[in-house]
């Protein structure tokens, strides 16, 4: 999904500190400096899946995520997979998932990777560049898919061949799956797999590189981020119906003033304060980064009885509010139908993102205590547009704990790839397939080795692009991973 809400704004003190000693530090440990461990020859079957990749077009519109996934199939099998090891399927011709085994010795059990091979929609009109042209420029690539998330998708594949063309034994199976619908649409490839073929991707556990990666600022890294969980997506329509009448003759009960008092007591109102594990072990992480009243207050948050004082304190940078409180908030309004008459009808879309542990209904009934109104209905309106009058009972599950096998490999590389930068887990405040995965029973983190500056995130937007050397010391980065996991080094 979105790396846009998938990465950080790091807090003040990280900007301060890598402000401060960022000339002298940044020659010695800028990611800028060193360039990747990558041998000339995957240097090019990156570059070149990568390429593939980008001018295919997967947008949900007029793309085929078909084409991507076969084209993908196709360098597998030239890599020396079995054909029985390859599996390609989907719900209608233009959406089908890719999912290959890299067989291992069967010692633990298997690993799921994860990635969508869709992309957002891009007009060329849009665009300073041809978005699904790989124009490499400046010391970047771009192209739509190329910080959300080809590049990992190129990545993966690259890996898995890299490792073939070795003659590499894992100690597991490693699963790659490449999925359809992720940014939209109503084929989700990780879910149809999920109720369709669970045994070709039942796994351990699931890495997902579409979320986590690491912070830049000015060149020097500021954090390596893995998503140990992530919040739920929830649309609520709001509507209110009236009899309307003439202009001229007001009456209080008027659809748009109930919309409107409904919306206010939402601006008004704030979800419960609620840490879970990888939440609190991430404002306790940062409480010993951060100083002065801010480290009390994080300090004074993660305390059997938190400080309501220091809640409201916090709460007022919008990432941090986000972790402690679900939110749910006016995205869209609409009512009326002519200047000179009553209105007949008012609606609002109120978007939530539901904290771990709390029902896309459960919300839907706090939503209707808060309005307190019986003249405003709220239902529930799925990701294709769909309303209905209740919502399901899903929820985001809580967290499972931190993998400290995948724990120790991130900080292990991190150390040095990135010396000197903390490993963050934190909380994506958006949503990835990884809601599928975990709510299947199998614990999925959000783990990518693509550094990016905080302030050049593209993704979705116009002229997405990506540094070159962050793509290369991406895939160094898995490359690495996949072997500390496996095994293998
Ligand atoms: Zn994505």
């Amino acid at each position: 999904m979105l790396k846009l809400a998938l990465r950080r704004t790091p807090p003040v003190s990280w900007l301060a500190l890598s402000a401060s000693c960022a000339l002298i530090a940044a020659t010695l440990t800028s990611p800028r400096v060193a360039a990747a461990q990558v041998d000339d020859q995957t240097r090019k079957l990156a570059h070149d899946i990568f390429q593939q990749l980008i001018e295919i077009n997967t947008t949900d519109s007029v793309g085929n995520v078909t084409t991507a996934a076969k084209a993908m199939e196709q360098r597998l099998l030239g890599a020396g997979f079995a054909k029985e090891d390859l599996y390609l399927g989907g719900p209608k011709d233009t959406k089908e998932n890719l999912v290959v085994r890299y067989r291992g010795t069967g010692k633990e059990k298997p690993i799921l990777f994860i990635g969508h091979l869709d992309v957002v929609e891009a007009r060329r009109e849009d665009w300073t560049t041809d978005p699904f042209q790989f124009v490499e420029k400046d010391g970047f690539y771009y192209g739509r898919g190329t910080q959300d998330m080809k590049e990992s998708d190129a990545i993966l594949v690259t890996t898995l061949i890299r490792m073939k063309q070795e003659g590499y034994k894992p100690n597991r199976d490693l699963i790659v799956a490449l999925t359809a619908d992720e940014e939209g649409g109503q084929s989700n490839g990780v879910d149809w797999l999920l109720r369709n073929h669970r045994d070709l991707v039942e796994a351990e556990y699931v890495l997902n590189p579409d979320g986590g990666g690491v912070d830049l600022e000015h060149g020097k890294a500021v954090s390596v981020d893995v998503d140990a969980t992530e919040k739920l997506y929830g649309d609520y329509q709001l509507t209110v119906t009236n009899p309307g009448g003439h202009s001229s003759l007001p009456v209080p009960d008027n659809a748009i003033y109930h919309i409107a008092d409904a919306l206010t007591r939402l601006q008004h109102y704030q979800f419960p304060f609620e840490l879970n594990t990888v939440t609190r072990a991430y404002f306790e992480r940062l409480s010993t980064i951060e100083t002065g009243e801010k480290a009390a207050d994080l300090r004074a948050i993660t305390q059997a009885t938190p400080d309501p004082a220091a809640i409201e304190r916090l709460s007022k940078n919008p990432e941090w509010n986000s972790m402690m409180h679900t939110t749910c908030v006016a995205t869209r309004v609409q009512g009326g139908h002519a200047n000179n008459a009553l209105p007949q009808m008012a609606q609002a879309n109120v978007n939530c993102r539901i904290l771990p542990g709390h029902s896309l209904e459960a919300i839907r009934q706090e939503l209707i205590r808060v309005f307190d109104d019986p003249k405003v209905t709220v239902r529930y309106m799925d990701d294709a547009g769909n309303v209905s009058d209740t919502a399901p009972d899903r929820k985001q599950l809580p967290p499972p704990p931190l993998n400290p096998e995948v724990m120790a490999a991130v900080g292990k590389l991190a150390a040095t790839m990135w010396p000197g930068t903390p490993v963050i887990p934190t909380m994506a405040t958006g949503a990835s397939d990884s809601v599928y995965t975990n709510a299947a029973g199998m614990p999925s983190y959000g783990v990518s080795g693509i550094a990016l500056e905080t302030n050049d995130v593209r993704a979705h937007g116009k002229d997405e692009r990506l540094p070159i050397e962050s793509f290369y010391r991406g895939v160094d980065f898995y490359y690495q991973l996949v072997k500390m996991l496996s095994g293998g080094a």
